[in-house]
């Protein structure tokens, strides 16, 4: 067993959830109604290792959307699926300093790096670009559920509308791209690429499931519960590293030198941390901070290095 001592380390675990739950800071976004109307309360952790010891506290059962932490995933399919190579043709991986949503580009014309909205939308406009939108959305599920071991992997069709009605500025960062030939050649509708890229960001997980996911990361690849390969080890590494830079919206450089391992977070208030070759967590409570992360999510993962050392340079 990769942790031996799996009811001690479940004991501390809960100690910190628990610690957590005083914690009543930040607002839940609410820039769409569906997500306006979450219960603030609701808070869920996750825990999977990668040898698939499993434990949830709270609100571990509860589907939520998945939203930017769909970009990590996606970029994981993307580059299993077409090789870092041609992804890279594309986007860069150099964290922004910019807001996640801002209408830039790098210097050589290209979206930062894929955890940005202007790169998400590029590399999911990369994945199965040939194919009609039903088979693509239909690829995407199973390509999640397949991360996710089984777990449930669904889809809020009221968000996706939600967020198709509100886009002005996704539409505008899209034209932007599009003005300066950031596309593939194969997209020849807008509106059908921000559809895949909203429709990618409303699927609807719990945090048992985004637990398994995290841990198909940090178990290079491969999915704990099934075994089965769903992402190259390389993308895998890549996406890792891309999470550790650009994760955490413009908290990113301040959560590597904190908290020292990658992540991704969400407007949902989702947050997935992966403690490679050991344990991926899933943590969700909607209330988010000024950046945009989950409060108690990132809180969590302070006091989580507060008491293990599990920061990538704590073995020093
Ligand atoms: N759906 C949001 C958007 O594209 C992204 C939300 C997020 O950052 O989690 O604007």
């Amino acid at each position: 067993l990769i942790i031996p001592s799996w009811n001690q380390f479940c004991t501390r675990i809960r100690e910190i959830y628990e610690k957590c739950q005083n914690i009543d800071d930040g607002k839940v976004a609410d820039y769409i109604p569906q997500l306006s109307r979450v219960d603030p309360k609701k808070f869920g952790i996750s825990i999977c290792t990668i040898d698939g010891q499993r434990a949830s506290w709270g609100d571990a059962k509860i589907p939520f959307c998945v939203q930017s932490v769909s970009k990590a995933f996606n970029y994981s399919v993307a580059a299993s699926e077409l090789g870092a190579d041609l992804v890279h043709a594309y986007v860069g991986q150099e964290p922004s300093g910019r807001l996640f949503n801002e209408i830039c580009l790098d210097n050589n014309n290209k979206p930062h790096n894929p955890m940005v909205n202007s790169g998400a939308i590029i590399v999911s406009s990369l994945i199965k670009n040939t194919w009609n939108m039903a088979d693509r959305f239909e690829h995407m599920l199973t390509q999640y559920r397949k991360i996710a071991g089984g777990e449930y992997v669904g889809f809020n069709n009221a968000v996706f509308l939600s967020e198709r009605a509100t886009a002005d500025r996704n539409y505008a960062l899209s034209y932007y791209m599009k003005e300066n030939n950031c596309f593939p050649n194969s997209t020849n509708s807008l509106s059908e690429a921000l559809d895949f890229y909203f429709q990618l960001c409303s699927m609807e997980v719990t945090c048992e499931t985004a637990a398994v996911m995290a841990a198909t990361l940090a178990n290079g690849g491969v999915c704990p519960i099934t075994e089965e390969r769903c992402i190259g080890s390389r993308p895998c590494r890549d996406v890792l590293s891309l999470m550790n830079s650009c994760g955490m919206y413009d908290y990113s450089g301040q959560f590597a030198f904190h908290v020292g391992l990658p992540a991704k977070s969400g407007v949902s208030g989702l947050l997935i941390v992966v403690i490679p070759n050991l344990v991926g967590i899933a943590l969700w409570s909607p209330p988010l901070d000024k950046m945009g992360n989950s409060c108690r999510g990132v809180a969590f993962c302070k006091e989580l290095i507060n008491r293990f050392n599990f920061h990538n340079y704590d073995s020093l």
